[in-house]
């Protein structure tokens, strides 16, 4: 199986987008090569059933990819933490800071049997608002975070302070500059 250090050709870095001084990692390649994906899944599968949990959460959108196929992967149940206002049935919901203003994260209430012990899932880890807003709707719902797995940690970024309640499992790390 491909190792880690040969996934990183398969992400590519675009300078400037969506915003002048963000370098924004692109995933699509490592998506459209089979062997690459299946890589990064086997690989963020393996670290994540060390933490003995009973689903995957991926949070939207590119959460859903890895999340759904490591629980494919695992045989485990796969849920969606999703932006407000797409999930049809009752929800739970949290609020959390953005850099100008504010944004809200919601799960389907039904889906979850308690207790239960998840790994939350993304592809990336930046600053950590995120994955920590989404966090804290599991734990609101009786939901243990017993990881977070991502694709890449961005260093430099404090994602890992921000989480640091949870193990942080990344399958790849980048430097600011790299
Ligand atoms: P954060 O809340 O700052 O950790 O940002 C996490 C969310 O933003 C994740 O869902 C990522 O998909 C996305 N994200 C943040 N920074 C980047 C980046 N440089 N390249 C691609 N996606 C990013």
């Amino acid at each position: 199986m491909m190792n880690t250090a040969a996934l990183k050709s398969y992400i590519h870095a675009v300078e400037n987008f969506p915003k002048p001084g963000i370098r924004f990692r692109d995933i699509t390649p490592l998506l459209a090569a089979p062997e690459a994906f299946m890589a990064a899944i086997t690989h963020m599968a393996d670290a994540t059933s060390a933490h003995d949990v009973q689903a995957l959460v991926g949070i939207e959108a590119r959460g859903f990819i890895f999340a759904s196929a490591m629980a494919q992967h695992m045989q485990l149940p796969f849920f969606l933490v999703r932006k407000a206002g797409k999930l049809p049935r009752t929800t739970a919901s949290i609020e959390y800071a953005l850099e100008y203003g504010t944004d809200r994260l919601e799960i389907h209430l039904g889906d979850i049997q308690q207790p239960m012990k998840v790994a939350l899932v993304d592809d990336v880890l930046a600053t950590g608002g995120t994955a920590n807003a989404a966090a804290g709707l599991l734990e609101q719902c009786g939901v243990e975070v017993a990881c977070t797995s991502f694709l890449m940690e961005l260093n430099g970024l404090g994602g890992r302070a921000v989480l640091n309640k949870y193990p942080v499992l990344p399958l790849l790390q980048y430097e600011l500059e790299e």
